[in-house]
């Protein structure tokens, strides 16, 4: 027997033909580099993606061609994401933050054809361009610099193109997009999306149980365009008509707050590093900034700590932890508390929000250690592996790569972490990461959550140093606030909720954690930093530490 429905492929030609028609009076607010707004509507937004389509096909792409961006978050990448699949073509969005020889490898790799850039971003491109692919460069947001000879300028190439509205045909298979992991050993892998994963994203990710999206909703996608979609936000956004915010590349507290008040923003996501300036600025200022009263921060890329959570709480701002990767599309799971977790009392709700929470429909989780499959029971720890239409099953052209993903048809996380009988996924390490003291796994998350927790304590990051006779064993290391608080003080802080064996041999302070180009805490830093020296000596640098402390 055969179903009767019909064979209408998932194309995300869909969700913007819907916003061009049903929705063109939402706004679609961008901020310029020199902070003044820039406002149009959908029904522009439709009308340039198209023109986008057109110029691009104009000037000679092919289905399949990649075309790169350059760009920080605003309308021209919101065009960016429609208007060049809608024609056929492949949005790579290369991050600005990466190193120049990154960039060229990337652009190198995926042969991209065509590179739309920021104009403030052109200096950027010039560490790159030579050893790049591309034959044709537009140049976006131009504010009256000289065009280079090799490039064009965006808004004229959008005023010349034909005001046709042609989608090229499309299979739901073909790509739509791709993105690099930031993979922190060997080069960048890339991961390249199909018009049915981004469109099966955006409907799991848009549930209540998920984000969580209406059309009523104001969106503000923090995480940058450029680091796996802005985990798809956009594509979701748009799906359900939701008037967009886009923050540009300015991504401090107060200017995040300014945007958050000034567009009453419900609905605004990005990484623990982010946020976390942002309360501290709420802190300092209760009550200076009016939010909308049910705005709702998605935070994930790393944990993000429960102190952080109760801290925004106080200020009336929900936030709702989620956890994904670039080969997911990227959202894998998010934490909304079951009806028996929410009526719980409040040190379990906490301890439960700080999971990473439950997998989205579209998402199958398991946990695999060396002996094979474990148990949904909390403890057991192993690795994450997961399955599901939104999941790749191969990096671009890296056969090499290939151990990525199983045999029976899961790909490996490289995350550990244990799944409690209800179903909530705890993230204890990135596989790497983990501490491995006499025989046994210490998460370097949890430690680094407990300490960030400490009223003095701005931010931590532990890592395993080589250790004669533990194998391995933790060092912390702090930000502190002013005033500093005393190594014993956190010491006992950590003895009150972890067992003896987990606390650190070392807590060192520094001004600054290093961070990735995405925000995360870079660990690879630390350990070059600190993981050649003995323990006598870290312990002689917490010695020398405390002594200055104390002679004040
Ligand atoms: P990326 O592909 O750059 O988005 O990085 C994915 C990795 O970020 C995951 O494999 C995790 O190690 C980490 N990550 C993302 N979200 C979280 C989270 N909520 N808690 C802990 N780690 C996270």
């Amino acid at each position: 027997m055969r179903a009767t429905m019909m064979e209408e492929p998932l194309l995300i030609h869909r969700f913007l033909e819907r916003a061009g028609r049903l929705f063109p009076e939402v706004e679609v607010v961008s901020r310029r580099p020199d902070g003044s707004l820039h406002r149009h509507r959908y029904g522009e937004f439709f009308a340039r993606a198209h023109r986008l389509a057109a110029g691009l096909a104009a000037g000679g792409l092919d289905k399949g061609d990649r075309v790169a961006t350059l760009l920080w978050n605003h309308h021209v990448h919101l065009e960016a994401y429609f208007g060049i699949p809608i024609r056929g073509g492949v949005v790579h969005t290369l991050n600005p933050r990466l190193a120049a020889e990154e960039l060229a490898y990337i652009a190198d790799h995926a042969q991209d054809r065509v590179l739309i850039v920021d104009e403030v971003l052109l200096s950027v491109l010039e560490g790159f361009r030579e050893r790049a692919p591309f034959s044709r460069i537009l140049v976006a947001n131009r504010q009256g610099q000289a065009l280079p000879a090799w490039a064009e300028c965006y808004e004229e190439v959008l005023a010349r193109a034909p005001q046709e509205l042609v989608y090229s045909p499309a299979g739901e298979e073909d790509p739509v997009g791709m993105c690099y992991t930031s993979g922190t050993t060997g080069h960048p892998k890339g991961v390249v999306y199909s018009h049915r994963s981004t469109v099966l994203h955006a409907l799991a990710s848009a549930l209540p149980d998920s984000v969580g999206l209406s059309h009523r909703d104001t969106v503000m996608p923090v995480v940058p365009m450029f680091h796996v979609n802005a985990w798809g936000l956009p594509y979701a956004a748009v799906m359900v008509g939701a008037k967009l915010v886009f923050p540009g590349p300015r991504l401090d507290a107060s200017s995040l707050l300014e945007l958050l008040e000034g567009e009453q923003v419900t609905v605004a996501a990005g990484v623990p590093t982010v946020w976390l300036r942002v309360l501290e600025a709420l802190d300092a200022e209760p009550g200076r900034w009016r939010l909308h009263p049910e705005l709702r921060l998605i935070v994930g890329g790393s944990a993000a700590p429960e102190a952080m959570i109760r801290g925004f709480d106080r200020h009336g701002v929900t936030v709702i932890h989620a956890w994904g990767m670039t080969e997911m599309s990227p959202l894998g799971t998010l934490c909304r508390l079951k009806r028996e977790h929410q009526q719980a009392d409040e040190d379990t709700r906490y301890r439960y929000r700080a999971m990473q929470g439950l997998p989205m429909p579209v998402v199958d989780m398991r946990i695999v250690d060396e002996k094979g499959e474990v148990g949904w029971d909390g403890r057991s720890m192993g690795e994450l592996q997961v399955r599901g239409p939104c999941v790749a099953r191969a990096y671009y052209k890296r056969p090499d790569a290939a151990d990525a993903f199983t045999a029976d048809g899961w790909f490996r996380t490289g995350d550990v972490a244990v799944i409690t009988p209800e179903g909530y996924m705890k993230i204890a390490d990135r596989t790497k990461d983990l501490v491995k003291s006499g025989g046994e796994w210490i998460s370097s998350v949890d430690l680094e959550n407990a300490l960030m927790g400490h009223p003095q304590v701005a931010e931590a990051a532990v890592v395993a140093v080589p250790h004669p006779r533990w194998e391995e064993r933790p060092l912390a290391v702090v930000v502190p606030r002013d005033p500093p608080p005393g190594v014993e003080e956190l010491r006992a802080h950590l003895a009150a909720r972890f067992p003896k064996w987990w606390l650190p041999d070392a807590i060192l302070f520094v001004e600054e954690i290093p961070k990735s180009s995405t925000g995360k805490f870079l660990k690879r830093a630390l350990r070059e930093r600190f993981g050649r020296a003995s323990w006598e000596e870290l312990k002689a640098q917490e010695e020398e530490q405390q002594r200055r402390a104390e002679a004040g």
